[in-house]
């Protein structure tokens, strides 16, 4: 197989070149602003630079990690993460979709799944040079907010407390998108805040709760990893005062994990902190954007009353790959929000996925809507309360709905598939219960009331 390196330098001299550095990021007009605002979310590109058909379907691609790929076509294969062609296809149809976005958040994770001897920092800055210019190029007036994810470094998940190289070289393939300060924090601890340009008063905060990831043992024992925990409350804290409405964004999200019991995706211990941060500062953080999971979620987080006051998405991966061992996976995804351009409020949500198996059959990506969550739903709006109200509407014993958000989990991937009451019982536990408290106490009761 031609090793890794070889393949993204070749693409990196494919593509396009450098874009020009200078942001105009054109207001959306002049006067009044338009009747919603947009801004595309993509996360967990994950690109595959060996990927390629060839009849030896255990050496199409290294991070099938000698499986055979299923059924492998020119935008991928379940076993395979992305190819090139696939991530291309995702941001071609995100320009041609006629859709106005005023900016993209982009929450990490751009390197494949490969075992940790055949990548290198190099390799993983190379693909995310990689991934940035082809960003750039295609969006050339687009403000893009990043984080980074737990695959964004090397050796994998070990993101570190202070500068290193992978910083160094993001604060620089990101200067275009972010001011001075946000590249200083950027370049010390892997996260910043940025003013969206094209926007008064909204500010992304990109948290790296990579530095909370459980694997991370660079983290061990630390209080506040990068101090992290302090800036965010100072940088909510004059936000409050400077009347901004606030987006965060960061890969792995905080909350239960919506398979497994009992597990939170970061320590235990950090996500009861964040999530006091959240509560305490509800009123300025108008949603809050995850990767990671590759799956499709959502979390409502309430005050310790057990009043909802912040709404949380986790995106789909726009790669497609699962173990050998797992039966289900997710098509590709990318979504589109809406907001309420007065006040930042977020309005609702337009999925977007590509059937893997037909793009291959057919040999050109098809990419089209999965469904707009108001309308799928019947709720009003994604603010805490409409959440709320759908998530309880979920845990209803034999809920439609429920069989639905469990379909959408997947990204379509098989609308056959079955969640029974345990697996139920998980899925509404994360979506309603952040804290440890509040979670343990929703699957003791969720179990009773099964019960009877
Ligand atoms: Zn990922
Ligand atoms: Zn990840």
């Amino acid at each position: 197989m031609v090793p890794l390196v070889a393949l993204v330098c070749c693409l990196l001299s494919a593509c396009c070149g450098r874009p020009s550095l200078a942001l105009p990021l054109e207001p959306s007009g002049w006067g009044r602003p338009p009747a919603v605002g947009q801004f595309w979310h993509v996360t967990d590109l994950h690109l595959d630079p060996t990927y390629h058909i060839t009849d030896d379907h255990t050496k199409v691609c290294s991070s099938s990690k000698g499986a055979n790929a299923s059924n492998p076509g020119p935008f991928g294969d379940v076993l395979c993460d992305s190819p090139y062609q696939l991530i291309l296809s995702a941001f071609d149809f995100i320009k041609n979709s006629g859709q106005k976005a005023s900016f993209m958040i982009w929450t990490g994770d751009s390197p494949p799944h490969v075992p940790v001897t055949e990548l290198s920092t190099e390799i993983v800055i190379n693909v995310l040079t990689n991934l940035t210019t082809t960003i750039q190029s295609l969006f050339p007036n687009l403000q893009v907010f990043p984080a980074l994810g737990n695959h964004d470094y090397w050796p994998e998940d070990q993101l570190p407390v202070d500068t290193n190289d992978v910083y160094n070289a993001v604060a620089n393939l990101w200067k275009p998108w972010l001011a001075e300060e946000a590249l200083r924090t950027l370049r010390a601890g892997g996260f910043y805040s940025q003013k969206v340009a094209a926007i008064p008063n909204l500010r992304i905060i990109s948290l790296n709760t990579i530095l909370y990831y459980s694997p991370n043992i660079m983290t061990l024992d630390k209080t506040d990893p990068a101090n992290q925990f302090e800036w965010l409350e100072s940088t909510l804290n004059s936000s409050q005062q400077n009347k901004e409405q606030v987006y965060i964004i960061a890969h792995v999200p905080v909350g239960y994990l919506p398979q497994v019991k009992n597990t939170t995706a970061i320590r235990e211990a950090y996500n009861e902190k964040l999530i006091n941060i959240f509560r305490k500062y509800s009123d300025v953080i108008a949603g809050q954007f995850y990767g990671h999971t590759h799956r499709d979620s959502i979390m409502v987080l309430s005050d310790t009353q057990g009043s909802p006051v912040n709404s949380l998405f986790v995106a789909p991966a726009v790669t497609p790959v699962k173990n050998v061992k797992e039966k289900q996976t997710n098509n590709p995804g990318v979504r589109l929000y809406q907001y309420d351009p007065y006040n930042y409020k977020l309005l609702d949500m337009l999925q977007y996925y590509l059937n893997l198996t037909e793009a291959n059959l057919q040999g050109k990506s098809n990419w089209k809507l999965e469904y707009i969550l108001t309308q799928s739903y019947g709720i009003k709006d994604l603010q805490p309360e409409s959440l709320y109200g759908l998530a309880k509407q979920l845990a209803i014993l034999d809920s439609k709905q429920f069989i639905k958000y469990y379909n959408y989990y997947f990204v379509s991937y098989d609308s056959s598939v079955i969640c029974d009451d345990t697996c139920k019982a998980f899925q509404i536990c994360a979506i309603m219960n952040l804290d440890y408290t509040s979670y343990v106490n929703c699957l003791k009761q969720y179990y009773i009331s099964q019960n009877h």
